[in-house]
């Protein structure tokens, strides 16, 4: 039997990487989006989407959702102060309980903004992924890697990690290897982490080129940038997502593209850390796949990818001086199926059949968007994420008409408020 038939909405999908709008009805059965009903003419519930774009869910290619717990915690103060003196005390200091409830916030500000799916770089054993399990969200969670050497001082994190695999992984909760940075992974931790992930079959993510301090220090250390360092020690590869790649020099973005490697970009937390702006222009012009992420909460200071999209292509545009540059339907794209190459999972970032229903109504009644002249340009230009009226995730509604029906939200304020008063 069908779940869901969904009728009467406005339906964007990506045919051959190009966006098409349909008012076709959609059927929901295991999870899974069918253009047919089938051989079963019956459905549990009809779901009227009159006034409704029936949209992919956004995908949050790089956060550390923990970090809702540090949102303007530490604001105007210069990146390395940020990160070493001001996020990295508190993070030594937050009990792993702590972590379950500040996730819990970020899904809640992640929902109600219409994200489905989420990169996650975290620093607390299983709470990332119970909170994502609970919430409903389809997550890629990765254990945040520091040290020397992967098994000896890095062991615990990595053992963590697979640990957390093992008792977690599903449909919708998959893993990753997260090595820091390369300011925080040795080389043979780095080399390490590689071979691991090409015996695990994993994909792994880590920051790379944020800073003009990272570039400086790795030229002084390697006499090369941080992007010919990885380059060098084979960690580049199809399964590598890179993110910031904001200080790109030379033929570091040509060597990213040839690698198959993809990037993130997070144009909010480089802008608010003083990092600058990646040039996205020319990620784009080579054809690289560039995704979109908020960074942590502590460095954005938002989980609201309709901000970060709209930002994206605005910053460009002034920074360039090119108001052709970045347009509404390569921001949607970025945030939506480019994810989906990114992370290998073609059932994800499209409306099409055999899918995965990982689905959000945004309401074009909302006066925000109103009236719909160009759909996929309010999306960019003017929506800010209040538009979102539902959210499905593998074919269950998260949030209805506006209702929270997976994270019990007072509950939530006054764990996170417990903690805030005895951590920070
Ligand atoms: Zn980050």
């Amino acid at each position: 039997m069908t779940d869901y038939k969904i009728i009467n909405g406005t339906v964007l999908s990506f045919e051959g990487g190009k966006p098409v709008l349909s008012d076709r009805t959609l059927y929901i059965r295991e999870g899974i989006i069918h253009f047919s009903p089938g051989s079963e003419n019956d459905s549990r519930e009809t779901v009227d989407a009159r006034h409704m774009l029936v949209m992919p869910g956004l995908i949050n290619m790089h956060t550390h959702a923990y970090m809702t717990l540090m949102r303007n915690y530490a604001d105007d103060v210069p990146f390395q102060e940020w990160l070493f003196n001001r996020v990295m005390p508190v993070e030594d200091n937050l009990p792993a309980e702590a972590a379950y409830w500040a996730n819990q916030l970020a899904f809640m500000e992640m929902i109600q903004t219409g994200t489905t799916c989420f990169v996650d770089m975290h620093m607390y054993p299983r709470q990332s992924a119970l909170a994502a399990k609970d919430a409903g969200l389809r997550a890629y969670i990765g254990r945040g890697l520091v040290g020397e050497d992967l098994y000896k001082d890095g062991y615990s994190r990595f053992k963590q990690a697979l640990e957390e695999r093992e008792e977690f992984e599903s449909d919708t909760i998959k893993f990753i290897l997260s090595p820091h940075a390369i300011y925080s992974c040795s080389e043979k931790l780095l080399r390490q982490v590689t071979e691991e992930a090409d015996r695990l079959h994993l994909l792994k993510q880590t920051h790379l080129s944020e800073s003009v301090t990272e570039l400086n220090d790795c030229i002084r250390a390697h006499g090369k940038t941080p992007v010919k360092y990885l380059q060098d020690i084979g960690f580049l590869d199809q399964n590598t997502i890179l993110a910031h790649c904001v200080q790109m020099q030379g033929d570091d973005l040509d060597i990213i593209k040839q690698s198959g490697a993809s990037i993130v970009t997070n144009v909010a937390s480089n802008a608010k850390l003083g990092n600058g702006i990646a040039p996205l222009s020319q990620m784009q012009e080579k054809g690289i796949s560039v995704c979109i992420g908020t960074d942590g909460a502590a460095s954005n200071n938002s989980l609201n990818l309709f901000r970060e999209m709209g930002l994206l292509s605005l910053i460009h545009k002034g920074h360039c001086r090119d108001c052709m540059a970045i347009p509404s339907d390569y921001i949607v794209k970025a945030a939506t199926c480019h994810a989906s190459l990114a992370l290998k999972e073609p059932r994800i970032g499209n409306i099409a059949e055999g899918s995965a229903a990982d689905i959000i109504f945004v309401d074009l009644k909302a006066p925000s968007l109103f009236p719909n002249n160009n759909i996929l340009s309010s999306l960019c230009y003017s929506a800010n994420g209040s538009e979102v009226d539902s959210v499905m995730v593998n074919g269950k509604f998260v949030m209805r008409k506006k209702e929270l029906l997976t994270i019990d939200r007072e509950k939530v304020y006054h764990e996170v408020n417990r903690i805030v008063k005895n951590h920070l």
